[in-house]
């Protein structure tokens, strides 16, 4: 099925779910129960919390677009890794990276652990995690490049290292996209999205996916599914699988752009450091290569004091001051007070987040009107001192 180039997978439909009128944009099923023309017959739809039409079309394209037999759309990315938690039991053991998504390390220290499950933090872009697995350890959990610090890890090789254990690889792919990155492909087991991001594109609509290539995890994560009940809705399913049809046109104006970000913010005096994958001093920039086909949009900056955050937070006028990512506008967040605040400080801290960093997720805008925003918002601070 995956004979075709990334770029047209993004077009693909599921044929087979047609509807009789060949509409080309797939048409949004708003109903919550399917009518059975007999005792034991069904179209296959039966109620919309197990399946819907909509849904499963989007579905598919997802579960093409990563290599995987099966994808599920949850109401959220959250939702998505709340469910994949529930294929563990009390007791068992998650290594988890220290640099995550502050919503992940929210979920698994405030519901997770209350429910038996444990968590080791390391930093696993170091490579040094062999000694962290226990006989309990069930799954390594990880982005890459992580949010915000951008750290690299090498899928390949910790995915080796989980299948001699017969621990499973849980890959947050959300910070590349399909477009960029297969997990799957490079051995990992089970790969999460928060479709609100750059799946969706629009900043329009709230949903996640988790990919899986095994028989035995599909059927236990499709009766978890139909059970818990956070599937995503026909509408909202709509909106993804329209997002996904410019997914790569995006992808290229977002990351080509994020490259003149990162080029112009290194050569300005203000700005202490910027940490760019696609950037050859990034640590990560040759795993980037050999594992990534691109080095996204996401770009994270330090400058010099809390005071020119706060000047650039509040001047900035083509950039938003808003939480989230991967749309078509460009957003700046402060991951100490939005996405992380509820990570502890000193654990914060030790990742290298303190209250001067910032984190760009760079849109398709034209790449020279947004280095003039933060041209005029750091010559205004000039001005100011
Ligand atoms: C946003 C995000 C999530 C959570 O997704 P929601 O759709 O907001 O629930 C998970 N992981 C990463 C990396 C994210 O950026």
């Amino acid at each position: 099925m995956n004979q075709y180039s990334i770029n047209t997978i993004c077009q693909l439909s599921d044929k087979s779910l047609s509807d009789q009128w060949g509409a080309l944009s797939y048409p949004i099923y708003q109903t919550a129960t399917f009518a059975h023309g007999g005792l034991g017959e069904s179209t296959g739809f039966d109620y919309t919390r197990m399946q819907n039409p909509t849904r499963q079309q989007l579905e598919y394209v997802v579960k093409t677009l990563e290599h995987g037999e099966d994808a599920l759309a949850f109401s959220s990315g959250m939702a998505a890794i709340a469910n994949v938690m529930e294929l563990f039991s009390p007791g068992d053991n998650i290594i988890i990276d220290a640099d995550l998504y502050g919503g992940s390390v929210r979920l698994f220290n405030e519901i997770n652990r209350k429910n038996g499950l444990t968590f080791t933090a390391t930093d696993l872009s170091k490579g040094e995690y062999s000694e962290l697995f226990t006989e309990n350890t069930k799954a390594v959990y990880l982005e890459t490049p992580t949010n915000p610090m951008m750290n690299v890890t090498d899928i390949e090789e910790l995915a080796a290292e989980c299948h001699k254990k017969g621990v499973l690889l849980i890959v947050d792919n959300t910070f590349l996209s399909p477009y960029f990155q297969n997990p799957l492909v490079l051995g990992a087991d089970i790969v999460i999205h928060s479709g609100t991001k750059f799946l969706g594109g629009h900043h329009d609509t709230i949903g996640g996916f988790v990919v899986l290539k095994d028989e035995k995890l599909i059927e236990r994560l499709r009766y978890i599914y139909k059970t818990v009940g956070a599937g995503l809705s026909p509408f909202d399913s709509w909106l993804i699988l329209r997002g996904i049809r410019t997914l790569s046109v995006r992808m290229d104006r977002a990351e080509e752009n994020a490259k003149k970000l990162a080029t112009y913010l290194k050569t300005n005096s203000y700005v202490k450091r910027v940490i760019y994958p696609g950037l050859e001093e990034h640590p990560g920039y040759e795993i980037m290569k050999k594992q990534a086909r691109g080095f996204g949009a996401m770009l994270t900056f330090e400058v010099e004091s809390k005071e020119l955050v706060e000047h650039i937070l509040k001047n900035l006028k083509l950039i938003y001051f808003a939480e989230s990512l991967g749309g078509t506008e460009t957003l700046i967040t402060y991951p100490v007070n939005q996405t992380h605040a509820d990570v502890p400080r000193d654990v914060l801290e030790k990742n290298g987040i303190n209250e001067r960093v910032l984190r760009l997720s760079v849109g398709i805008e034209d790449a020279e009107d947004l280095i003039s925003d933060f041209e005029d918002v750091f010559n205004s601070y000039k001005k100011s001192l």
